[in-house]
């Protein structure tokens, strides 16, 4: 095969303890899905999980214990850290049941659902997508995939996120509206389901506004701690 110009390399994510990397194929996001979230953002919390993606070139890989640099987005004045849970899906399938989510996961990650809150919240008011507040490049931070074997039970595990080295976000799992089977069952009647998939599970309360020179860490109790520094 043969190109009219040199195709990108495929976006990959490492994987704790092993050698071969998690190839992706799309990001999908899980929008309000914490109750005081939900609440902070003004809404009830009481409504059907809905989705929206960025592409899979909007990660930015978080591997090693120094902070990775992340670039300060252009356009706006309100970038938003949203700490959570990342699910790596590793067999894909549609239709699939809340009680038969696990057997398509591969592993977790920890994630950053970076958000340009400012036009977010303009492309809201105008009932237009939000594509330009939360597709954009080097929107979606994650750290290393740890696999669902050696990742334990995260149903009740802790979320954090601390800004030069201040609690900012500060839940747990069990905190869920949607868990992430129900999460994977109702992803999957609308997308069929593809291995290299993830899914950014949502974030608890505390959201709020990063600036250059911030320290950015966060972590999911369980899996490997994320740092990075906001450039
Ligand atoms: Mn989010």
């Amino acid at each position: 095969m043969s190109y009219v110009f040199h195709p990108p390399a495929p976006v990959s994510v490492p994987v704790l303890g092993r050698t071969e990397r998690f190839p992706v194929h799309r990001i999908y996001c899980v929008g309000r899905n914490y109750e005081a979230h939900a609440r902070e953002m003004g809404f009830t919390g009481r409504e059907p999980p809905f989705f929206f993606l960025k592409p899979a070139d909007a990660l930015v890989v978080v591997d090693g214990r120094m902070p990775t640099l992340v670039p300060y987005p252009s356009l706006t004045d309100d970038l938003h850290h949203e700490i959570e849970c990342v699910v790596a899906i590793g067999r894909g399938g549609r239709d699939i049941a809340a009680t038969e989510a696990a057997q398509h996961i591969f592993g977790y990650a920890v994630g950053i659902d970076l958000t340009r809150r400012d036009l977010q919240a303009s492309m809201k008011q105008q009932g237009r997508p939000w594509c330009i507040g939360k597709a954009f490049d080097h929107s979606a931070p994650i750290g290393p995939i740890t696999e669902l074997s050696q990742a334990g039970d995260l149903s009740q595990a802790g979320i954090w996120l601390k800004v030069n080295g201040s609690d900012r976000q500060r839940s747990d799992l069990g905190q869920l509206i949607w868990s992430v089977g129900e999460v994977i069952e109702h992803l999957s009647r609308a997308w069929e389901l593809q291995p290299g998939d993830l899914i950014y599970t949502g974030t608890p309360e505390g959201v709020g506004s990063l600036v250059r020179g911030d320290l950015v860490t966060g972590g999911v109790q369980g899996l490997v701690d994320i740092s990075l520094k906001i450039g």
